[in-house]
């Protein structure tokens, strides 16, 4: 079956007993066993939850993974995938990092003595340099967030393979309508499902899939051990937001594209970074995805402008996220990747004249018009000395 199709249907014949077309939410925690020894498959809502039970069936046949696992958010599922590994262990991770993960990673794992070497995965001669004896696996993003690079999945898994590593993908940019990594030899599949999946800026949860009998069970564990789990609520509301993914990414892809070729030829707009316009990004996505996705990230030629900028658009909004169908827009310096080191943030590129944003699903003409009247009064605002009554965008806003 389409994914389209897959998507549509979720949740539509599993409640047999009335034939409910959208699958009820039950809340209860408990569930009355019929005899001693006895379960009805559900004991305890942590273990499991038969409103959650229909999204996570749904994520891994999405996937084309073994089992999948509804977290309260992408931070969750992430903190439970690093449930894997031990004191000691070491893992070589994309370098253009979501920031939430690297704070994880470098503020709360570190201390429980796992540690990470940041690598620019289009170079697979420093992933191998990076491996060392004591390396359990690649943690991977693409295409990466703000920068927008695009790794070779299918070169990572097999230099994963030979090191007996497992590859785990944070496929939260693409989705498995535009990506599936394990079909590509990845291990695991994370998501935050606050974005794309949910699709509608009003749902906080996170997915993981697994494919292999071991990794799965030791997920299983991890998953009920931790607790982090989805509220069944949340996940009926995500499931809703599913069934329309095919429908939002194509048209996130059409005014992504059509937004990147209107800042490319905007003579306040220094460059664009979109996969579609880097010759070797493009190939690389090519052949591992279904399309560029609807982010695009660009830097303007005067830091002064993106103050007055972000305060002049009247479409596109100034806040923290991605992956739903209202535009939205930020300032990786201050807010997702606030929590890097400056210098590192630098070095990657992250400088202060770069703005990223998640493309909606408004009609483009309007979103490449609010673009360029906000550029036009920026640059008005600049010329004339003043900030246009703006706060220095550097106030903190972290997520
Ligand atoms: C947002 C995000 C996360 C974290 O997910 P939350 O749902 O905010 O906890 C992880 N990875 C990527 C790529 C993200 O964009």
């Amino acid at each position: 079956m389409h994914l389209d199709s897959r998507l549509a249907q979720i949740g539509t014949r599993k409640d047999e007993g009335t034939g409910a077309v959208s699958y009820p939410v039950y809340h209860a925690t408990a569930y009355r066993h019929p005899a001693l020894g006895e379960s009805t498959g559900y004991d305890y809502a942590r273990t499991a939850n038969p409103t959650r039970d229909v999204l996570e069936e749904a994520i891994a046949a999405l996937e084309g993974g073994d089992a999948g696992f509804a977290c309260s958010s992408g931070m969750a599922a992430i903190q439970t995938v690093m449930g894997l590994f031990s004191r000691g262990d070491h893992l070589v991770v994309s370098l253009d990092l979501y920031g939430g993960t690297y704070r994880l990673f470098e503020q709360v794992l570190a201390r429980y003595g796992l540690s990470f070497s940041y690598v620019d995965m289009r170079d697979l001669s420093a992933v191998r340099r990076a491996i060392r004896p004591q390396t359990k696996a690649l943690f991977v993003e693409t295409p990466t967030n703000p920068l927008l690079q695009v790794a070779d999945l299918r070169a990572l898994a097999a230099a994963a393979r030979r090191h007996g590593l497992i590859l785990i993908v944070d496929n939260t940019l693409m989705t498995p309508y535009l990506q599936r990594p394990l079909a590509l030899g990845a291990d695991i599949v994370i998501h935050s499902a606050t974005k794309y999946l949910g699709g509608h800026n009003d749902v906080l949860a996170g997915l993981i899939v697994t494919k292999g009998e071991e990794l799965t069970e030791k997920m299983r564990f991890l998953h009920n051990s931790i607790g982090a789990v989805l509220a069944p609520q949340d996940a009926w509301l995500l499931m809703r937001g599913m069934k329309t993914l095919a429908l939002r990414m194509e048209r996130h892809q059409s005014n992504a594209e059509a937004l990147a070729g209107a800042l490319a030829e905007h003579p306040l707009v220094e460059q664009v970074f979109y996969p579609a316009f880097d010759p070797e990004a493009a190939a690389v996505q090519s052949s591992q995805a279904a399309g560029f996705g609807g982010m695009i990230s660009f830097r303007v030629k005067d830091a002064g402008l993106v103050a007055p900028f972000l305060r002049s658009l009247r479409l596109i909004s100034f806040a923290e996220s991605l992956g739903g169908v209202e535009s939205l827009i930020t300032y990786p310096a201050t807010q997702t990747h606030a929590d890097l080191p400056e210098e590192r943030r630098r070095s990657m590129g992250i400088c202060d004249r770069l703005l990223r944003l998640s493309v909606g699903i408004e009609h483009p003409k309007d979103l490449i018009e609010d673009v360029n009247q906000a550029l036009a009064r920026a640059e008005r605002i600049v010329r004339g000395g003043g900030t246009g009554g703006v706060r220095n965008p550097a106030s903190s806003q972290r997520q």
